[in-house]
């Protein structure tokens, strides 16, 4: 059983094309590396599933065409997005950032504090004023509140300090072994998407070109499509 699926998906911004062809499974409990250089498609392949972005192909989440649905419905489903760059609400405090995401479910303000004890100490604070590493953990914070079934993480550690992105990785590993949450995962850190991913998927140009479990990615195939 697969809770997304992407099939030959294409997408593009106005006239220019940036997807030509992604295919893309993430089952339940299962945690996947969307990987690739700059450029590639990482980041649109988020959108189209988001429904940021009109693309074309097979969409399906848990059983549903994404294509079919307005953007708002695709977190209604259950997909919790991460986007890169970690948008928040500065004015609104860490707490009122928080429920202003919540719907039902068993991450409430107490299990996202459990899981990030600084956004406890900081619950008053205007988002504006904490520290990057604060403001992503806010951001996971915030996609956890809406109870998905699919996490999908867009560079999530990008710009902070090593001590704070292993903070980051350490909730993640959390995560996956207390919750079995499905997790789609981008990252430039080759090392730490090795340790906590159970398959890959690697675009190129827009094109999904490899996809397999994680330990079968070569060194060949990292020296060939990711440049290291
Ligand atoms: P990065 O790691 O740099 O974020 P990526 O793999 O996520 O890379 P995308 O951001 O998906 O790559 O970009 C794929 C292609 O789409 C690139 O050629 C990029 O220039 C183009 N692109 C991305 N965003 C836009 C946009 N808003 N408008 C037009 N073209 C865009």
């Amino acid at each position: 059983m697969t809770l997304l699926r992407l099939d030959n998906v294409t997408a593009a911004y106005g006239s220019s094309q940036a997807l030509f062809g992604v295919d893309l499974g993430v089952a339940p409990g299962e945690v996947v590396a969307l990987m690739g250089r700059n450029g590639m498609g990482k980041t649109t392949t988020v959108r189209a599933i988001c429904r940021m972005l009109p693309a074309r192909g097979s969409l399906r989440f848990d059983g549903q065409d994404l294509s079919r649905l307005p953007s708002f419905r695709a977190a209604r489903l259950g997909i919790g997005l991460v986007p890169e760059g970690r948008r928040c609400f500065a004015g609104l405090t860490v707490a009122e950032n928080l429920t202003a995401a919540a719907r039902p479910g068993p991450w409430d303000m107490a299990a996202v504090t459990a899981l990030f004890p600084r956004l406890g100490e900081r619950r008053d604070q205007r988002a504006a004023s904490l520290s990057g590493g604060e403001q992503q953990m806010l951001a996971i914070g915030r996609a956890l509140m809406t109870n998905p079934r699919l996490l999908i993480l867009d560079e999530a550690t990008e710009g902070l300090a090593p001590v704070v992105r292993q903070e980051i990785w350490a909730a993640i590993a959390r995560l996956k072994a207390q919750t079995g949450m499905a997790i789609l995962v981008i990252d430039k850190s080759l090392r730490e998407l090795r340790g906590i991913a159970d398959s890959a998927v690697i675009l190129d140009r827009g094109r999904s070109v490899w996809a397999g479990p994680m330990p079968d990615l070569s060194h060949d195939l990292t020296e060939r499509y990711l440049g290291v």
